[in-house]
């Protein structure tokens, strides 16, 4: 693959570059907007790395975040106050597969050495318009292929998170692993135990987000291994083969795609440490009730109030599941839009007001209020406060 003979970086970028030169540094585009760019999707987030060091970097720039110096990285604004990651050129001196100990006063082609994949290991000379490419990364763009670096069993088991990243870069953009890659993928699967649960999730979500096809990225988990120690039950490569739901949805939510997916979502987010607000969704999506009973707008108010905020959540995964969409849809819409009462805030009555009307203080309320609203929810005409203290005199046998 030729190079361009230049290719479009930010005026921000090209100001930190002509500052580290003119110091008497190096400054070089590496990585992701490199790579996209010459895959034909120009990116604005171009990383920098340079010879000089961190402190160097520091002193050079007068606003400066230590985004990760322990590993080289400070961020840097540029006039626009625009944030830029400028990395020290640096090699790996001590890894044990989970982190890595860095050494600076290395050469762009020794920082290339240690970069993961070919595609990702491309650097480009943002002033002279220079291209390095040691490792052949244009020609795997050019043939859409995965490549690790150097020796690839050696490269996964100096970080296993990399077993993850070339599931995640193979399934975004469509291509095809080199075989001795591949063979080293599955064959450093089985380490992929010691991985924190954090980076785990990070990468199966940044996954669900950037694959073109869930299929591919969900049928790469199972066939690699690597669902074998993160992602138990989740669905295997026929399963998936055979799915004819939507493949490509526009969400993305990894709640949401990980019910779908997955036998048992809710241990498996918990144990990646998802929040607790997305451990409750994915409760309360394998909890349902799936849909509603039946297709009056009686039995989706009903579905509705039952499932709470789940609703949405609920729908599509619906959808997901049966490729079309969900046929209470519009029902749905039109009971929003007409703001019928679907929980207790919405009862035109408080418990407080019951107290006041006689209700004895007590367990009592809360049943007399799940009464009424589940009267108000079959017929929201009810939902009038004297209709309503009279209803709940009726039902806590009151006069
Ligand atoms: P994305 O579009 O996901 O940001 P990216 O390639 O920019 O893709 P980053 O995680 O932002 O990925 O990392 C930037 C660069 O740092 C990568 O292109 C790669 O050269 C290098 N890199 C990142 N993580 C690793 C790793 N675990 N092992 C080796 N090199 C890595
Ligand atoms: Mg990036």
């Amino acid at each position: 693959m030729a190079f361009p003979e230049r290719i479009p970086v930010p005026d921000g970028v090209l100001e930190i570059a002509r500052t580290l030169e003119a110091a008497g540094h190096e400054a070089w585009c590496v990585g992701g907007a490199v790579r996209d760019t010459l895959l034909g999707d120009p990116q604005n987030d171009f990383d920098l790395a340079t010879s000089a060091t961190p402190t160097e970097v520091q002193a050079l720039f007068k606003r400066t975040v230590a985004v990760g110096v322990r590993y080289g990285t400070v961020g840097v604004f540029d006039p626009d106050r625009v944030l830029h990651e400028v990395t020290t050129f640096r090699h790996d001196v001590q890894t044990d597969g989970r982190h890595a100990e860095v050494a600076y006063g290395v050469s762009l082609d020794e920082d290339l050495a240690r970069r993961d994949f070919t595609v990702n290991a491309i650097a480009y000379h943002p002033l002279r318009g220079e291209w390095r490419d040691p490792f052949g990364g244009a020609d795997d763009i050019a043939r859409r292929r995965l490549r690790a670096v150097g020796d690839p069993p050696a490269r996964f088991r100096e970080d296993y998170l990399r077993v993850l990243r070339a599931l995640r870069f193979t399934a975004r953009f469509e291509f095809a692993i080199d075989p001795a890659t591949w063979e080293a993928v599955t064959a450093a699967a089985s380490g992929l135990g010691q991985l924190s649960a954090e980076r785990v999730r990070d990468e199966w979500i940044k996954g669900l987000a950037t694959t073109r096809s869930l299929r591919r990225l969900v049928s790469l988990w199972d066939k690699s291994g690597a669902a074998g120690i993160w992602l138990p039950q989740l669905w295997s490569a026929a399963a998936v083969e055979a799915w004819q739901g939507d493949d490509a949805p526009a969400r993305r939510d990894p709640v949401v795609l990980s019910v779908l997916f997955l036998a048992d979502p809710v241990a498996v987010l918990s144990r990646l440490r998802m929040s607790n607000a997305e451990i409750a969704r994915a409760s309360a999506l394998v909890s349902g009730p799936a849909e509603p009973s039946g297709v009056a707008p009686r039995d989706v108010r009903q579905w509705m109030a039952a499932v709470g905020d789940a609703a949405d959540d609920l729908a599509e995964l619906w959808r997901l599941r049966h490729a079309r969409p969900f046929p209470w849809a519009e029902v749905m819409a039109a009971v929003r839009e007409a703001g019928s009462p679907l929980r207790r805030g919405d009862l035109a009555v408080s418990g407080q007001e019951l107290l006041a009307a006689g209700i004895p203080a007590g367990p009592m309320v809360g049943q007399v209020l799940e009464r009424l609203l589940a009267s108000v929810v079959d017929d929201p005409t009810l939902n009038v406060r004297e209709t309503l203290l009279a209803r709940a005199k009726e039902i806590a046998c009151i006069r």
